[in-house]
């Protein structure tokens, strides 16, 4: 293996490694990484982005409705789903790849591995990293 692809991979281990997990007061996980990178989760994104099968049969876009205005301009309805229950009641470590939350209804079954929620990291920058670069022509 040629060594700069050893170190790309000890990059990507350390963006997959959390350093410390905190809870803000308002809820909110906080995770800071290996490489110092800091991710800031909601608990309704992280409800929101549950990666087990029963979440992930009704997670999807949100509807959306587009209709005719009389003008002719298209009117476009976003409905989002039914807000999710948002409370996390407790986080426990599932072996040392993962993270298992209980919510405020008694769901659990969301482990959420560090990759996963590195991957879903909600910060401008790893948004920016997430969306295609646009042609600024
Ligand atoms: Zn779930
Ligand atoms: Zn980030």
């Amino acid at each position: 293996m040629a060594a700069a692809q050893e170190q790309r991979e000890a990059e990507r281990r350390d963006q997959e490694r959390p350093a410390h997990l905190a809870w803000l007061s308002d809820g909110s996980a906080q995770i800071t990484w290996h490489d110092a990178h800091e991710s800031v989760f909601t608990p309704a994104s992280l409800r929101e982005q549950c990666p087990c099968a029963t979440c992930q049969g009704t997670h999807g876009p949100p509807t959306t409705l587009v209709r005719q205005s009389r003008g002719g301009l298209p009117i476009v309805q976003t409905q989002r789903r039914r807000e999710p229950s948002v409370q996390v009641k407790s986080a426990s470590p599932v072996g040392s790849y993962a993270i298992r939350f209980v919510w405020g209804d008694g769901h659990d079954g969301g482990i959420y591995s560090f990759r996963y929620l590195r991957s879903i990291c909600p910060c401008p920058v790893c948004e920016a990293l997430r969306t295609p670069t646009k042609n600024a022509s």
